[in-house]
């Protein structure tokens, strides 16, 4: 057995597929974001401007935030030094949890070291809890609901993506008597699109299903106070679990599922993800806090990203670039094979100091690889135009389809 040989081969599939991943080396600057520096050339430090951050309204540099994590680091030191049960559960974490819960209209909420293990964790464990569940799943959802569902050993129905009549048609085929969870996303990430929440609410009401609404690409975004889509549509108090993270949009790190008091004790006391990992930093809870807080009563932030977002896709499609059809803040550009979406991600860093990564499968469907763009409010008008006119050569250097 060539254990080696086989590691190999799988890389090699990769680079033959053309979606070998290269992490780029960067260093963003502080209060000039999204001016970063990059370490990937040849000639040491190369200044760039990143395109594809989820720090999607710059609360990663937020003079609110930083200082609040610098107080924390400060008065409290660096890590909890525990598990939430051992030691571990400092007041800044019982403070966010509070500000959360009453972020998403909630009873409860409960902190996470990330999105990703806040979904799998809860999924996981509230689909174990209930005896015979079943779980009607969008076809879209991220990797980590699909890990929590499979984790759960739960039977999964996976409803074409944002599809009423086949999550309909999949629910009425269930039996009545076993327990149902609609598990979706509020904005998928890749296409910007937006779920049919209250749509989906009225079937689970109509055949006494719970919901799981990941709103990590909404929160701190949308809403009067950030609460995200469930929030502006006024839909919070129809949703059984609310999930997001403190990662994107918050600028900072964890994750959080808002609830029962009831449900939130069940995850607490249950899920493995939770319970056997050392807690959050105080120091990234305090930012997170700070951030939160911030977003609750700013409404400046969301409108210049509303702004920045719409101007960006204008500007895009009257030069003839085929946007995709997102309904938020995300600006994705269809490429459609992997090859030139990493050339012209290469060619956009290289000669023009423009970063956005390359979105490849398995992450979007084979075909649909794209580029994604993320403007915020720090991005300027100068910026856009500058990448504007880099795609709009690279699209005739590499002589791709424009879109009339
Ligand atoms: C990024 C992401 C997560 C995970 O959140 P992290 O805090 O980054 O771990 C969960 N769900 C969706 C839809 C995401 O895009």
């Amino acid at each position: 057995m060539n254990y080696d040989q086989i590691f190999q081969a799988a890389i090699d599939r990769l680079h033959n597929e053309g979606r070998y991943r290269v992490f780029i080396d960067i260093l963003r600057n502080k209060g000039a974001y999204p001016n970063a520096r990059c370490f990937a050339g040849h000639n040491g430090e190369q200044p760039i401007t990143v395109w594809c951050s989820n720090d999607y309204l710059g609360m990663g540099q937020h003079p609110d935030v930083v200082a609040a994590m610098e107080e924390a680091l400060h008065s409290v030191g660096a890590g909890a030094g525990g598990t939430r049960n051992i030691a571990g559960n400092t007041h800044y974490h019982v403070d966010l949890e509070t500000e959360l819960a009453d972020l998403h209209g909630k009873e409860a909420a409960l902190l996470f070291t990330s999105g990703y293990i806040s979904n799998e964790a809860t999924l996981a464990t509230i689909a174990k809890i209930l005896p015979d569940c079943v779980i009607f799943s969008d076809a879209l959802n991220h990797a980590s609901m699909i890990a929590g569902i499979k984790n759960s050993g739960a039977e999964k129905k996976v409803f074409r993506h944002n599809d009423l009549a086949h999550l309909e048609e999949l629910l009425a085929e269930t039996d009545d008597a076993r327990p149902k969870l609609i598990a979706f996303e509020s904005v998928y990430s890749m296409d910007g699109d937006i779920a049919p929440i209250e749509a989906i609410c009225d079937l689970a009401d109509k055949y006494n299903a719970l919901t799981y609404l990941d709103e990590v690409h909404a929160v701190g975004m949308y809403g009067a106070r950030g609460g995200g889509i469930a929030e502006r549509e006024n839909l919070m108090q129809r949703l059984t679990v609310i999930e997001g993270t403190l990662g994107k949009a918050f600028g900072v790190m964890g994750g959080y599922v808002a609830a029962s008091k009831t449900i939130i004790d069940v995850v607490r006391s249950y899920a493995p993800g939770f319970i056997f990992t050392t807690s959050l930093s105080p120091v990234l809870v305090a930012g997170a806090l700070a951030s939160v807080r911030h977003l609750k009563q700013s409404q400046i932030e969301r409108d210049s990203h509303q702004e920045r977002a719409a101007t960006l896709k204008h500007m895009l499609r009257e030069a003839g670039l085929p946007v995709l059809p997102s309904v938020s803040h995300i600006v994705p550009v269809a490429v459609g094979d992997p090859i030139r979406a990493k050339k012209m991600s290469d060619i956009l860093l290289m000669e023009y100091g423009i970063y956005v990564q390359p979105i490849n499968y398995p992450t979007v469907p084979r075909g649909t690889e794209r580029l994604r763009f993320t403007p915020g409010p720090h991005h300027t008008d100068a910026m856009m135009v500058h990448l504007r006119d880099a795609l709009v050569e690279i699209w005739s250097r590499l002589e791709l389809k424009k879109v009339a």
